[in-house]
Parts: C-alpha cells; sequence; structure tokens
C-alpha cells in the first residue's frame, strides 16, 4: 500500500480514511518545510486502485469521505482526479466527500470548469496552507503565492461552492514584525473567507531551509509572546464569518471560536493569558511537543 510516512491530517479530518494519489510536493521551496524530500510525481493508478480495494475491506456504512495525500494531490489535472473518484465509489459506493490539503497555486491552475466538476463530485473542505497573507513574509518564505492570489482563489473557491480552511502560521515573519504580519494577513484572508482558520506557531528546527539564515543572523525567530500577540491581532482584525481554531499541541495558548460572535471573547482570552506566559518555559514546551531540535 503506497503510505504516506507523514499521516498529517487537519482536526476535521483526523477520522478521514487516506488514499495517497501523489507523492512529493509540486513547490517544494518553503523555508519552512522539509516535509517532502521527493519530487512531485501521480501515483500509478493500479497502486491507487490496490489501495482503494485496501480501504473498501475496512469500510463501513458510515464511510463517505475520503481524504487525499501527498503534498497536495489536487495538483493533479482534474481528469485523473475524477478517475480515481470513480475507482473509489465502484469499490465503496458511500463514498461522496473528498479532502485533502491544496495550495492556493492548484486552484488558480483549475479553470472554473474544473472547479465545478470537482465540487459536483464532492470534493469540499479541503485544506490550504496559506499560511500569512503579508506579502514581505510570503515572498521572504517563497511560498509561492501572493495575498492578492489568497484573496482571489478564495473567491473562485466560493463561486464554485468549495468550501476551504485556511492555515494561519503565527510568527512566519520572524522576530519584530509580527503585528504587520498580522494586519495584513488578517485583510487577506478576510477576503478570501474562509469558513474555518487553523491557527499554529512557527517552530523553526534544524533541519529546514530556514536554519541557515538563522545561523547566519538574517532571520530571528520571533518571541513566544510575540507570537501569541500576533494571533490576538489577527483575530481582531478578521472581518469574515469563520471558525478559529488554536489548539494543535504545539499551540501555547488554546481556544477555539466563531469570527464575529466570539471575537471579542478570543481577544479578551489573550489578553488575560498572555501577560501570564513565561517565554522560555513556553519554548520549551513547544520544543518538547515536538520531540525534535528547535532554535
Ligand atoms: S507547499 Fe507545503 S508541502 Fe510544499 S514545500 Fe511548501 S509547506 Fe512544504
Amino acid at each position: 500500500m503506497a503510505k504516506d510516512k507523514l499521516h498529517i491530517r487537519p482536526p476535521f479530518d483526523l477520522g478521514t480514511p487516506m488514499l495517497r494519489v501523489a507523492r512529493g510536493c509540486t513547490h517544494g521551496k518553503c523555508r519552512f518545510c522539509s516535509i517532502y524530500h521527493e519530487p512531485f510525481s501521480p501515483v500509478p493508478m493500479d497502486e491507487i486502485v490496490a489501495d482503494i480495494e485496501g480501504l473498501a475491506l475496512e469500510a463501513t456504512a458510515l464511510t463517505n469521505r475520503i481524504f487525499l495525500t501527498g503534498g497536495n494531490p489536487y495538483a493533479l489535472p482534474t481528469r485523473i482526479l475524477l478517475d480515481i473518484f470513480d475507482e473509489v465509489e465502484k469499490r465503496i459506493p458511500t463514498v461522496n466527500s473528498y479532502g485533502g490539503f491544496c495550495r492556493i497555486a492548484d486552484v488558480a491552475r483549475k479553470s472554473d470548469e474544473d472547479l465545478l466538476a470537482l465540487v459536483r463530485r464532492g470534493v469540499n473542505n479541503i485544506t490550504i496552507g496559506a499560511e500569512s497573507g503579508c506579502d514581505e513574509t510570503l515572498a521572504y518564505m517563497r511560498k509561492g503565492h501572493t495575498a492578492q492570489d489568497i484573496a482571489e482563489q478564495g473567491k473562485r473557491l466560493h463561486e464554485a461552492g468549495i468550501e476551504f480552511t485556511f492555515f494561519y502560521l503565527a510568527g512566519m515573519a520572524g522576530a519584530g514584525k509580527g503585528q504587520q504580519n498580522a494586519l495584513d494577513s488578517a485583510k487577506a484572508y478576510s477576503e478570501a473567507s474562509p469558513s474555518r482558520i487553523l491557527v499554529t506557531t512557527l517552530s523553526p528546527t534544524k533541519s529546514w531551509p530556514l536554519a541557515e539564515a538563522i545561523d547566519r543572523g538574517e532571520w530571528t525567530p520571533s518571541g513566544e509572546v510575540e507570537a501569541q500577540r500576533e494571533i490576538q491581532t489577527f483575530i481582531a482584525n478578521l472581518n469574515c464569518a469563520c471558525n478559529v481554531n488554536c489548539s494543535h499541541d504545539t499551540d501555547i495558548i488554546k481556544f477555539e471560536g466563531m469570527i464575529p460572535e466570539d471575537q471579542e471573547k478570543m481577544v479578551e482570552l489573550l489578553d488575560h493569558c498572555i501577560p501570564k506566559m513565561n517565554e522560555n518555559a513556553a519554548r520549551r514546551l513547544r520544543a518538547m511537543v515536538l520531540g525534535r531540535r528547535s532554535f
């Protein structure tokens, strides 16, 4: 079975069976990523079919969704994705929904007709590593999209009827730049209007391409308190209806709420908790949770 060595899924898809349809990531340039070491390639259809047969053995009448894996499975041509869905539904007829990670650039490369074809087959609640809506931050980290791309492709997904989740990566701008990152990101994300935002905090490690820039003194990680203040500013400035989930294992202050209903409460919670934070303890805690060498 073509298994991903990394079983990365967003919290709402933790119980969703995974089907690997591609290897690697088409981009592979982000300075804060060392997940995929192999270039992007589609998994051959006979391997995918063998994996679907394996999933079918464990499927129940409640198995209605499949999480496609590979760094960015939606980079595959739409025709191939539709063929994969056919093979899934031949063997697991209860499936009518597909999730998975997607890049902003993958959406941009799909035509409106492609997006409609995908949503008609059940592609929904996809997860996008937008990470930031600040152009300076995105360019430095070589993310491969801009704030305008985020807003434009978010609108196209809405028009097609595909719901989507964005990641927000606090601390991605580095020390001293968190507030600007938060303000720019809140603007771009509000225009794109994701239904959910998963907030995590950047935890630089020695294995990332960014490590060299840190060693040279070119880029400095933001402090723990600074990252929490950044998250607070980001939430305070969001202007779209969405769920905000800040409950990753590495999040120091965990909470979840809706914008706009809980916006003020989330900001107040951070105001209450941030002054009680211990910078070193928070850093050590996150390093321990990650279980890897960090800065
Ligand atoms: S797009 Fe995602 S998987 Fe690809 S290099 Fe960037 S962070 Fe890593």
